[in-house]
């Protein structure tokens, strides 16, 4: 086992969640390299609408029982190495996802491994350092080429999930696609799908998010509240009118799950990428889905083979991770920044998107320094 920890640090900072909107920066042990395991040095986090759920609920039902460690997406660099681990050494600069799939269950075995029954899930990137588990070291942690800012591949987990999402739907190039929400997650996904060479039509909210949704790639942009029949305004920017041929949900309400399946044509996907509340329900035409051959899914999480495609595509570069991430912050204000997150939606202690006309900015996602900027 090698370490480049000095004794000086053995504490660290890190963020703590202790119930329902009780976020606390408290003095913890810096952790040690088990077998198997790695230590890094987080060089960015960054914010998530997951760890802002989490933290409006103060639980997370796949993520341990508060207190628990915070932030789930990061990239830093290796400072010690468990005995055992080959592919890794101190200095390595490194993505770890923030699960990894066990390879032997049922779901394992049948290549979806998003759903394994033992997923390993880690938290903690709000901090100085990060543990690294034993089987996301050896399954789901990627090296980062030089030249790659740490906070860039830090977008790893969450365009997983996206990549996952758009695989799913089957969406080919010159297909037309319906994304609706333009969150951080409907705006990474209208991202990917157009880099995929899909026609994107964007049913957006606010004002400032319909500049973010054309940034992006949307070829249309449709606000809602702007007409009166929504499913009707966007089937007629579908080529025939006949509907989109993947319409991806986003917001994660009834309404839009219902409004999903009237905008898709026969024939079509919906993809319920956005996940409401347990106990939610929803009414659909059984005589539209039947008659219109319709297929409904959901997709949720990543695999460690839709993280290797997200990671590729970050590399080249195709990927506006410049403009996506819209604000930076350093570790002692993440309290602040998630209290602000509350109140605005997303959150920025500094920064935001400009939109052309500077009238307003939007907030995507806030990459957290824990040591500074690293430029
Ligand atoms: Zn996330
Ligand atoms: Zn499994």
């Amino acid at each position: 086992m090698t370490s480049a920890l000095g004794a000086r640090d053995k504490m660290m900072l890190a963020a703590v969640l202790y119930g329902k909107e009780d976020l606390r920066m408290e003095r913890v042990a810096v952790p040690r390299a088990g077998v198997g395991e790695i230590v890094l040095r987080v060089g960015a986090a960054l914010t998530c609408g997951t760890d802002l759920k989490v933290y409006r609920r103060g639980y997370h039902a796949m993520m341990l029982k508060p207190p628990i460690p915070f932030g789930h997406e990061l990239a830093g660099v290796v400072v010690e190495v468990g005995a055992g681990v080959k592919q890794f050494r101190e200095g390595d600069r490194v993505v770890p996802l923030n699960s990894a799939p066990c390879d032997k269950c049922y779901w394992c075995g049948r290549g979806q491994q998003n759903l394994c029954e033992d997923l390993l899930f880690n938290n903690g990137a709000y901090a100085e350092y990060m543990r690294i588990p034993a089987r996301i070291v050896e399954k789901n942690t990627l090296a980062i080429p030089d030249g790659m800012p740490l906070e860039h591949a830090a977008l790893t987990e969450p365009l997983a999930c996206v990549m996952r999402g758009l695989e799913e739907s089957g969406a080919k190039a010159q297909d037309t696609m319906v994304v609706i929400g333009a969150g951080p997650i409907g705006l990474m996904f209208l991202h990917a799908a157009e880099l995929a060479g899909v026609r994107v039509i964007a049913v957006v909210k606010r004002e400032d998010q319909v500049e973010a949704a054309r940034l992006f790639g949307a070829a249309e942009v449709v606000r809602v509240g702007d007409s009166d029949d929504l499913v009707a305004e966007v089937r007629a920017l579908t080529p025939a009118g006949r509907g989109a041929d993947v319409v991806i949900e986003a917001v994660a309400t009834p309404k839009t799950w219902e409004q999903a399946v009237g905008m898709v044509r026969k024939g079509g996907v919906v993809n319920f990428f956005g996940g409401p509340p347990s106990g939610t329900v929803v009414a659909l035409d059984t005589n539209r889905l039947h008659y219109g051959d319709i297929t409904l899914k959901a997709s949720f999480h990543h695999t460690p083979a839709t993280a290797r495609r997200a990671f590729e595509l970050l590399k080249s570069g195709r990927f506006k991770c410049r403009e996506y991430i819209t604000g930076t912050a350093g570790l002692a204000e993440v309290p602040r920044l998630f209290a602000g997150m509350m109140v605005r939606g997303a959150g920025a202690v500094n920064g935001g998107l400009a939109i052309a006309d500077g009238s307003e900015r939007m907030e995507i996602k806030t990459a957290v320094f824990p040591g500074g900027h690293e430029g």
